[in-house]
């Protein structure tokens, strides 16, 4: 039977955390996403069945689906590709025909409903410019798929209920393409504050950017981005800095900042600078850029520290603490990003279990993003709800 699937107010770090133990061990003994998969697949073959592979379909043919997301579903264990919705129909064929996808399973954006017809697809993984995630997270719902969304949720607080909404009442998941959430060197990093390895957490920095090119792509238009800088990688370090201190941030302060007015006249922010402060005193110091490449993160803690760096790419990353004998590395398999987090949730929806990445984390980042806007252009401090 179908469940319908909702979330508490856990705290970040235990949504963060909580496929963690089962995840953990495995990778950081060297299993890696395959291993922890076997189990489901070794049930579904004991029971006699072959084993169902969970259905992908891409929605955007553009660099993250072709350059991560399409090579990603060639070694996914509990997923594969079966379905491409594009507007380029010529593209979309020669796609089908190097991932060996049928050419019925080729949809456009005119015909996408029709997919609720095609028992091929489970889910639609939805790879669109930021405006466009609601419109076809709703429709996708609507055709009775499950849907796994990219970062950033959408550009409103409001667009993201919408679609945790639709997907509520077409009793679909709703998954968020928080690729870190199955990626060891952050899990263990919030393990080492969860557990207070160093002490508590009481300054957190986190930085992610890079030096954007082509002036006329969409992520400056503000209509597609719905804005600059903090909606496209602000995001990774305003999580970061959640699944670190595990706590919801109780106020924010912010500015931004652009030093190209004619290439960022679009949008508010090239740079995006903002303060989160938490409950217990911790306190988060975050950037997200679009002037240079950025890609890191420090905790310092009362007995010692740890960071990541990098920390937001596609990896390899590299994580250091403190320790009594100087600086430790710490020594963890690099994994594929993309991979683990289709296998996971692929997982999930065998075993039907709620994701870890749901709507409602999207929800939490964009309602926080709305008071980091609004701090911004009124230069106070804005509290948040508990
Ligand atoms: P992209 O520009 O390379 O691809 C966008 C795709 O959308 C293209 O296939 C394009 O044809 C299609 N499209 C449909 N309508 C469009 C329109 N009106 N204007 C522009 N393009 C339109 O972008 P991308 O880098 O693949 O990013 C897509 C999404 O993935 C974004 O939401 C982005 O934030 C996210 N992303 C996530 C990660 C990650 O690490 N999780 C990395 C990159 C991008």
């Amino acid at each position: 039977m179908e469940e319908e699937y909702s979330h508490s107010s856990t705290s970040p770090q235990e949504v963060f955390l909580s496929h963690t133990r089962r995840r953990f061990l495995q990778t950081a003994t060297g299993l890696g996403a395959a291993a922890w998969a076997a189990p489901i697949l070794r049930a579904q073959s004991q029971a006699g069945d072959p084993p169902k592979k969970i259905g992908i379909a891409l929605v955007g043919l553009g660099k993250l689906s072709e350059g991560q997301l399409a090579p990603a579903l060639q070694k996914t264990k509990l997923c594969k590709l079966t379905g491409l919705v594009s507007g380029h129909p010529e593209k979309a064929r020669e796609w089908a025909k190097k991932y060996d996808v049928p050419e019925k399973n080729i949809y456009n954006y005119e015909n996408f409903d029709t997919i609720k017809d095609n028992s091929d697809i489970d889910v639609i993984y939805i790879v669109l410019p930021n405006s466009m995630h609601a419109e076809y997270t709703i429709r996708a719902a609507k055709a009775g798929k499950h849907v796994l969304c990219e970062k950033p949720m959408a550009v409103s607080a409001k667009e993201c209920e919408a679609m945790i909404a639709a997907c509520r009442a077409a009793k679909r998941q709703l998954a968020i393409g928080y690729r870190l959430h199955f990626e060891p060197f952050n899990l263990e990093m919030a393990r080492l504050s969860r557990e207070k390895v160093f002490g508590a957490v009481k300054v957190i920095e986190a930085a992610a950017g890079f030096r954007i090119g082509d002036p006329t792509q969409w992520r400056l238009k503000k209509a597609l981005a719905g804005g600059g800088s903090m909606l496209d990688v602000g995001v990774y370090a305003l999580q970061a800095a959640r699944y670190i201190s595990g706590e919801e941030p109780v106020s924010v302060s912010a500015a931004w900042t652009k030093t190209d007015p004619v290439k960022f006249k679009d949008v508010e922010e090239e740079t995006i600078q903002f303060t989160l402060r938490f409950p217990s005193g911790c306190v988060a110091n975050c950037t997200g850029t679009y002037a240079t490449r950025m890609s890191r993160w420090y905790a310092g803690a009362e007995d010692g520290w740890f960071e990541l760096a990098p920390a937001f790419g596609y990896g390899p990353f590299k994580g250091r603490t403190s320790g009594p004998d100087g600086i430790k590395d710490i020594d963890l398999q690099n994994v594929n990003h993309f991979e683990a987090e289709m296998d996971a949730f692929a997982a999930c929806l065998l075993n039907n279990t709620p994701t870890t990445v749901p709507g409602e984390e999207g929800l939490r980042d964009l309602r926080i993003t709305e008071a980091i806007y609004q701090a911004a252009a009124s230069g106070k401090a804005v509290a948040l709800k508990a």
